[in-house]
């Protein structure tokens, strides 16, 4: 197992090439784990949950890393405080029943993030604010946040928005990979449906303002993004999204959005979802398979499958698994995860980018394969010459801020309407 993950290591190295690996050097290594301890780390976005109720799945214990990206020993190894949990749904039939399914979906997923958190008091805690997640790693426990992946349990009940929040949810991102009652999505294969957000939608927008909910654009349409900027009136994030520069998929962000985010107060959490960091190389035999794929299960994106009905999904997911392994595709590195937090910095400030690693929802870099390795990332930001101040924005200081922004955003609302 370990060989055929150096052999893909060296793979990629040479097939992305990569320069010749950093010399070691063990007064920036000290300076790095410095910094890595001390600042406060949050990641925005894992699927964790997914994995709670999975037969063998301990939180408590170090899981093979190969199918479980995030627990406590990795948490502690990565020097991880906090983590937003994602409540996932992929988009179903958009009918009364569908949507009533949605929501007992959501609430089930919402008790069984409760009920890990109930069973280990000792290490960690339900975090809504980032003062809250402070004192949670004072006490030396990690921070549990919530956010929800998809508006779909929502409906066209938008009084949910208020039960989910006092569930715990600090964030909602409106799509999933395909397109909603409330906005289109990057990905759904028939194209836009309501050329941005639905009126549902913007009221959607309106009432997260009103909860201190953030607004989350991850997966949304161009269209989707800008109606949001238009219309939110506190900061928003994409909890999980990297630049279309350097990885062309229409799930990532242009460099006007980025600006757009940015002017608007915003920020991107860089996902490391190997094939949105960096382009993979061009791979005409898993293209002419990827093709036969999707003709096969009529979808135009992978996330489209998650809109399946089951059992087709559970079986499009497994060729997808053989498919995967036929025509392997080479990971990305953490130097390419670095890259791309650079090209953000260029492009829309140092303010405005922080980390949501999409662990236990397909991401795996080389040199950053679980959570446990987030100091690797910290390290590779000190070799470019990333300040400590800097580090710690990326870290969490930037969604902090928005999160407070969204806060004071919220107050002034209610009182201009007492
Ligand atoms: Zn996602």
């Amino acid at each position: 197992m370990r060989l055929m993950k150096f052999g893909l290591y060296l793979a990629a190295l040479s097939a992305f090439g990569l320069p010749a690996l950093a010399q070691p050097n063990p007064r920036l290594e000290a300076k790095a784990r410095k910094i890595h301890e001390r600042v406060f780390t949050v990641d925005t976005h894992a699927d964790t949950p997914m994995n709670l109720g999975k037969p063998g799945f301990d939180l408590a214990r170090d899981n093979a890393p190969t199918d479980y990206k995030l627990d406590f020993p990795k948490m502690k190894r990565g020097g991880l405080d906090a983590v937003f949990w994602a409540v996932y749904m992929g988009q179903g039939p958009r009918t009364p029943e569908g949507n009533a399914a949605a929501k007992q979906e959501a609430l089930t997923i919402f008790a069984a993030i409760h009920a890990a958190l109930k069973a280990h008091p000792n290490e960690m805690a339900l975090a809504t604010t980032p003062e809250e997640a402070q004192r949670i790693r004072k006490s030396g426990r990690r921070a549990i946040f919530i956010g929800i992946e998809n508006g779909y349990p929502v409906g066209r009940d938008l009084s949910l928005l208020q039960e989910y929040y006092t569930l715990g949810a600090r964030y909602m991102t409106l799509s999933h990979g395909n397109n909603n009652d409330l906005c289109d999505s990057s990905t759904d294969p028939n194209g836009p449906e309501h050329q941005g957000l639905s009126a549902l939608g913007e009221q959607a927008v309106a009432e997260m303002n009103r909860l201190g909910m953030m607004v989350d654009i991850s997966h949304t349409s161009d269209s989707t993004f800008y109606d949001v900027l238009r219309l939110s009136k506190a900061p928003v994030i994409a909890s999980h999204s990297a630049a279309r520069a350097l990885s062309n998929v229409p799930r990532n962000l242009s460099d006007d959005m980025l600006r757009a985010l940015a002017l608007h107060g915003g920020v991107i959490q860089l996902n490391l979802y190997s094939p949105y960091v960096k382009t993979p190389p061009a791979n005409p035999a898993r293209a002419a398979a990827v093709q036969t794929f999707n003709a096969k299960w009529n979808v135009k994106n992978f996330l489209n499958v998650y809109s399946l009905p089951q059992p087709q999904q559970a079986q499009a997911l497994a060729d997808m698994g053989k498919l995967d392994k036929q025509f392997p595709v080479p990971l990305a590195t953490v130097q390419d995860a670095a890259n791309q937090i650079d090209h953000i910095v260029r492009v829309a400030g140092i303010n405005h980018v922080g980390i949501g690693g999409d662990f236990d929802g397909g991401t795996e870099l080389n040199g950053l394969n679980d959570v446990g390795e987030y100091p690797n990332l910290t390290l590779e930001l000190v070799r470019r010459g990333y300040s400590r101040p800097d580090i710690e924005k990326i870290w969490s200081g930037n969604l902090f801020r928005v999160m407070q922004a969204v806060e004071r955003a919220k107050e002034k609302q209610n009182k201009a309407t007492l």
